[in-house]
């Protein structure tokens, strides 16, 4: 147990196992899901006889090479239920993830799928030091959305006091926060600077209030967003990591080192593949995340693919957890845009935006051909008011900010600045690329 007295909860044994016993314990609960999937789900049935492997033959971690992987398009292909693994009466909730284009990923839990995820969330909330002397001010949207129930089941799991706001109307986020004492805030990171911003105007000072820490996740965001999330609201914040297919949030979260997502490696196998290659990646080396649950009943996926680009960490954490850490996911795989040939993720040109300082952290990339063909990047950043409204100044830091954003990504790129506001604001994730292209 860390010495700063962080953690003092019921799961802290299985997060501080040496790692020859996580590994032990990750191998029989492998092959126990092997089993399992090998005759209840037909899509693995067919997929691990053709690979020729069978439960008994797992005998390491080594093992997972020679398992088939799950992607995106299988849950598409087996639209809404031909991936489950039990009957439709034990299937007790459904959630589905937005699905920007055609149908939407459906994934199921049954009761002890919904107790496992909410034993995650409450030691999401434990990573992040709460206790069930907390107020959780939960603004994740409550519905089809996993975000919502998911925060919402962990808190009271853990014994906290929750508020189940859902996003929105962020002037009664703001009383309600006020009246009802709130100390633990669940929101995307872009929201909670919509929080700020709605409380800045309203003459509300944020780092007056008990508010103390913030569990952010669901969409990409970046370290230099973390500083100005924490001094706006005069909070710690923290990194919250999960996808709908392998439960939703509650897959890892950072403790109050800042150094890595825990990943609840009890239940979900981390790897790191190189997507193109499909090839496992060692420790340290940047590719796509790969998960396989090994508990899950309703929808237990083997080698799922997230598309997410991160590495993976094994050393002991400062805070006592030996559980690998992952690094803050840089972007998706198919989130990337190709201009001109050159990959370019928006996480690397918030980066660099925010760097400069002095800018609002909303931006807008829009990416769009000209005429004769020629791909176009331009990104519409937030100058505050006292810069927009001085010519001189702002014509030389557009200059400055396409200037830097260049050099980063190594392909011409026009940074237009625009007044407060001017950039449209989400109450869920974020919209951060507008692709003309294939419109
Ligand atoms: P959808 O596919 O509709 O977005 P989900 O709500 O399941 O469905 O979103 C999961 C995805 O959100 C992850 O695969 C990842 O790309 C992104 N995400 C979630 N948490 C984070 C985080 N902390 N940092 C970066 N990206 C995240
Ligand atoms: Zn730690």
């Amino acid at each position: 147990m860390s010495s700063q007295g962080v953690r003092s909860n019921i799961w802290d044994e299985v997060e501080s196992l040496p790692r020859p016993e996580m590994e032990k314990l990750q191998v029989e609960r492998l092959r126990a899901g092997i089993g399992r999937v090998s005759t209840v789900v037909p899509f693995y049935k067919k997929k691990l006889i053709e690979a020729g492997i069978t439960a008994d033959s797992i005998r390491s971690l080594e093992d997972l090479d020679r398992l088939p992987f799950t992607t995106k398009a299988d849950l598409r292909d087996n639209y809404p239920f031909d991936l489950l693994a039990v009957p439709m009466k034990e299937v007790i909730r459904l959630h589905a993830s937005s699905g920007t284009t055609g149908k939407p990923t459906v994934v199921a839990y049954t009761r002890n799928d919904i107790t496992l995820w909410s034993d995650l969330m409450a030691r999401t909330y434990a990573a992040a030091g709460a206790t069930a002397d907390d107020v959780v001010h939960n603004a994740y949207g409550y519905g089809l959305f996993t975000g919502g129930l998911g925060f919402h089941y962990g808190a009271e799991r853990l014994g906290a006091a929750v508020i189940p706001i859902s996003g929105g109307n962020t002037k009664r986020q703001l009383m309600l926060m006020r009246d009802f004492g709130s100390t633990v805030l669940c929101c995307t990171p872009s929201y909670s600077l919509l929080i700020a911003e709605g409380a800045e105007e309203d003459g509300i000072d944020l780092r007056s209030l008990p508010l103390k820490v913030g569990l952010f996740g669901a969409e990409p965001w970046s370290e230099r967003m973390r500083e100005e999330i924490e001094s706006r609201l005069g909070i710690v914040a923290l990194n919250v990591y999960g996808l709908s297919e392998i439960i939703g949030p509650g897959v890892s979260v950072e403790c109050t080192e800042k150094k890595g997502m825990h990943i609840f490696e009890d239940h979900f196998i981390p790897e790191i593949i190189d997507p193109i290659t499909n090839q496992r990646l060692p420790d340290g080396e940047m590719g796509e995340l790969v998960f396989t649950c090994v508990t899950k009943e309703a929808l237990p996926l083997i080698r799922y693919r997230t598309r997410d680009r991160t590495r993976l960490m094994r050393e002991k954490c400062e805070c006592g957890r030996t559980t690998a850490r992952m690094e803050r996911v840089v972007g998706r795989t198919d989130d990337m845009i190709i201009v001109r040939g050159v990959n370019v993720f928006p996480s690397q040109i918030e980066s660099v935006l925010l760097q400069a300082g002095e800018i609002e952290p909303q931006y807008e990339i829009i990416v769009d051909r000209t005429a004769d063909h020629m791909d176009e990047l331009d990104v519409l950043v937030e100058a505050p008011a006292q810069i927009y409204s001085d010519q001189q100044r702002l014509v030389q830091l557009e200059k400055r900010l396409s200037y830097d954003v260049q050099s980063a990504l190594g392909i011409t790129c026009k940074v237009k600045l625009v007044g407060p506001r001017e950039i449209p604001r989400s109450e869920g994730k974020a919209v951060r690329v507008v692709d003309k292209r294939k419109m």
